[in-house]
């Protein structure tokens, strides 16, 4: 192999990302070097080149944290891990593995973390490194398209469909139909959950209900929050936020059941109202929920290698990414733009 790769590189917040030549790199002690088959585009990776939360990422970067492929070399120490194993790259790149969230299964909030495509080097390239610890394991021979996006958009509607605590049986409503919404919807259904959704368009609410939502409703619609509520008979008992709008965070709150719990996984940049009266009278749960642990992505990973869930993805290539981009912008892509890598 040549010593360069093709890279999307962010140079400046808000800017288009430029295609460029980079040096492939190196696996340290404890790294592995991924040729990457497959890359998810999230929402995410588009807040991080806009500069849309308060820790922003430094330039330049590579993008990029839904990353699917083959180990093609490995660094000193690295145990569990060989040459040739299909792997993820996530989010979580590395956390420190000593602190009290790695300590008690909770490394997604350890303040040690290092993120892929945000404080790493990401995956929109054709190699990336990942922790030997962290990268997830993909079973031998998949799907890597169908894959890449459930190492982001899976696992984290997987985890926070349960940090909802909706049980079998019982009404979840899922805000946001986009590339976790229309996996969340999928997941929600295997678990054994009665599906409403909402978005803004059309396409998205027949989106929703390709994916087997029971109901979809118009978030847009001014008695959106009275329909949830009549067809849950008085709430839904879970509501998981994947919609990149304030507004969304609101009214979820007007859709939640008595002792319900909504578990918010958009991040949209700002804040939002929460009435007060409301979710102490009603005993209301609000609940960030970020990504999920190995053992939930292991846990998401079998389901769609199951075929509990199956992504709809649109194949592009990586010169196709500044277009992606544009149309998670406004809206008009209809669920997961994942970048093909040549094999
Ligand atoms: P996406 O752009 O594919 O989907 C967002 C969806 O929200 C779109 O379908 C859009 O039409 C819909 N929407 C916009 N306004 C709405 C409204 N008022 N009501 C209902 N729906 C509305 O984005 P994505 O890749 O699915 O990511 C969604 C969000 O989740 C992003 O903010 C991303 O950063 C965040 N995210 C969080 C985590 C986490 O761990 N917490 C992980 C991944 C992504
Ligand atoms: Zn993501
Ligand atoms: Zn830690």
């Amino acid at each position: 192999m040549s010593n360069l790769m093709n890279a999307a590189v962010a140079h400046q917040f808000g800017a288009p990302l430029s295609l460029e030549k980079r040096p492939i790199p190196y696996p340290a002690p404890g790294q592995v070097l991924v040729k990457l088959r497959a890359s998810g585009i999230c929402h995410t990776d588009l807040h991080a080149v806009d500069g849309d939360w308060p820790v922003k990422p430094t330039l330049p970067f590579v993008p990029g944290h839904e990353g699917a492929g083959i180990v093609v070399a490995c660094g000193s120490g690295v145990r569990g891990v060989r040459e040739g194993d299909a792997v993820g790259i996530a989010w979580l790149h590395d956390a420190c593995g000593g602190c009290e969230y790695c300590e008690t299964g909770w490394e997604t909030l350890c303040e040690a973390q290092h993120n892929s495509g945000y404080g790493v080097d990401g995956t929109f390239a054709d190699y990336a490194i990942g922790a030997a610890d962290y990268v997830a394991r993909l079973p031998a021979h998949c799907d890597f398209v169908q894959m890449a996006p459930i190492l982001c958009a899976g696992v984290t509607t997987y985890k926070g469909i349960r940090e909802t605590e909706a049980r079998p049986g019982e009404w979840i409503a899922i805000c946001g139909v986009g590339g976790l919404g229309h996996l969340a919807i999928q997941y929600a259904k295997a678990m054994g959950l009665h599906v409403v959704a909402l978005d803004v368009t059309a396409e998205k609410l027949a989106l929703a209900r390709d994916c087997g939502a029971d109901a979809a409703v118009s978030a847009a619609a001014p008695d959106a929050i009275e329909q949830v509520r009549t067809l849950t008979g008085g709430g839904a008992h879970g509501v998981l936020v994947t919609a990149v709008s304030r507004a969304a965070f609101s009214q979820a709150i007007g859709m939640v059941r008595r002792r319900g719990t909504v578990s918010f996984v958009g991040l949209p940049p700002g804040g939002f109202e929460t009435p007060i009266f409301d979710v102490v009278l009603k005993r209301i749960t609000l609940r960030g929920s970020i990504i999920g642990t190995r053992q939930d992505l292991a846990e998401a990973v079998a389901f769609a290698a199951e075929g509990k869930v199956r992504a709809s993805v649109e194949r592009v290539h990586l010169d196709q990414i500044n277009d992606v981009f544009a149309r998670l912008r406004n809206g008009t892509l209809r669920a997961r733009a994942v970048i093909e890598f040549d094999a």
